[in-house]
């Protein structure tokens, strides 16, 4: 094995007195602080600052939702209301997360298949948007409204006749579970016509987790088009046009960040065209890991360090039943490491060492970190996976093996 190099990777959060700051202050204080090990904690900064260089490149008519199921957390979603200008939602539970929020009820539109008649029925009197992904849904909707004597707010999910490129999770494009296929939008219109809703307009999502700029370009050019052609036969004005999001992170080593520029620059372009064919539309891109996932962390403490014929285990108390997406089991193909760091030994200094970190669940699959370059961690250090911010505790499956919740802070 060749030495081992420190991580590769860029950290997001500062360092001081070689130990890890979040939130202005030092991991070693902060989990003094909570108490207890393990825990996710989300730095309200960043995500702030995020949202600022999405406001300074974007352009300026682009509504900026946040896709809640990345970080449901109800002090994250408390934070993100003050910053982006509405919600995304993909369950009845989640809805009743954003109700605690300001955000008006029309800023906050509702996704996902087989919605219930019961969380159809919540949707309605709540006076958000719907984005109906089917027919039954559209006749449910109308039929509870009418039942309720309010008009619901109703735009449609498409799926549409094109894929978004090199995407972590492809979520439109051939069969997909998701939304209406294109080619039966028309039919679903003509109908809507004569039913009691309000008709909003189009959510058009393609895909997640993508970092090449010219496909999520390419995504959005396609879904202008596309809301050109279904439009011909709506009801009335698109007054809401939801163009997805799609914005990745890099979580592997050799990943770059979206080139964000190029986005913003691109789609400022087919703003002009967009504002005269859809004048009373308000264009919206929904993201989620892209707002959080890079602020936050998932901290553990080492509970026991273990050499076993050679190679040295670092077993934590937080493992893969908190943290199921860097354990390598929540949608990738080949295991990679995220980035992992000693919190308080964060620059090796001539200690590195390569190192698995491991939790303590019986099962070969609860690995953090495999095999990777860490500064020579001693029992009660904290190890800290970067990148944690999204599709961490509520990704995961927090009762395998019966051990106790973290806890979650926003700093
Ligand atoms: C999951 C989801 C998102 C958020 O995806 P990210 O990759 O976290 O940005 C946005 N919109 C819909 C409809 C989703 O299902």
């Amino acid at each position: 094995m060749s030495s081992p190099a420190p991580h590769p990777q860029k950290l997001s959060f500062p360092v001081a007195d070689n130990c890890l700051q979040i939130g202005g202050m030092s991991l070693v204080h902060l989990a003094e602080q909570i108490g207890s090990t393990p825990f996710y904690a989300y730095d309200r900064k960043l995500i702030s600052e995020r949202v600022a260089r999405l406001r300074a490149v974007l352009p300026a008519d682009i509504h900026l939702h946040y896709a809640i199921k990345a970080n449901p957390m109800p002090a994250v979603v408390q934070h993100l209301a003050e910053l982006v200008d509405g919600f995304d939602v993909a369950s009845a539970g989640e809805l009743k997360v954003v109700l605690k929020t300001p955000m008006p009820p029309d800023k906050i539109s509702f996704a996902g298949p087989g919605k219930t008649e019961q969380a159809l029925r919540e949707a309605a009197v709540a006076g958000i948007v719907v984005n109906l992904e089917s027919v039954r849904e559209m006749e449910i909707l109308a039929r509870v409204g009418a039942s309720l004597g309010v008009r619901p707010k109703a735009a449609v999910r498409v799926n549409p006749d094109f894929d978004l490129k090199s995407s972590g999770m492809k979520m439109g494009g051939g069969p997909k579970q998701f939304g209406v296929d294109a080619e039966q939008v028309p039919a679903m219109l003509k109908r809507m016509k004569d039913l009691p809703v309000e008709f909003y307009g189009f959510h058009i999502f393609s895909g997640s987790q993508n970092l090449r700029a010219e496909a999520i370009m390419e995504a959005q050019r396609n879904t202008f088009d596309l809301a050109r052609r279904l439009s011909a036969d709506a009801p009335g004005p698109v007054r809401l046009l939801n163009l997805g999001g799609g914005f990745g992170i890099p979580y592997f080593p050799g990943e770059q960040a979206l080139d964000l520029d190029a986005v913003g620059g691109h789609l400022n372009g087919l703003m002009p065209d967009a504002r005269r064919d859809f004048p009373e539309a308000e264009f919206v891109i929904e993201l989620g890991r892209y707002l959080v996932g890079e602020a936050g962390i998932y901290v553990s403490r080492v509970i026991e360090r273990k050499v076993s014929r050679g190679q040295v285990f670092l077993i934590t108390d937080g493992g893969l039943h908190h943290h199921l997406a860097a354990s390598g089991n929540f949608g990738q193909v080949l295991r990679k490491n995220y980035p992992v760091v000693v919190g308080n030994r964060v620059n090796p200094e001539g200690e590195a060492e390569f190192a698995s970190v491991v939790g303590p669940l019986c099962t070969p699959l609860d690995v953090l970190a495999d095999k990777m370059a860490l500064g020579h961690a001693r029992e009660g250090d904290l190890i800290a996976v970067l990148q944690s911010g999204a599709y961490g505790l509520t990704a995961s499956p927090t009762a395998f093996l019966s051990h106790p919740a973290p806890a979650e802070v926003l700093v």
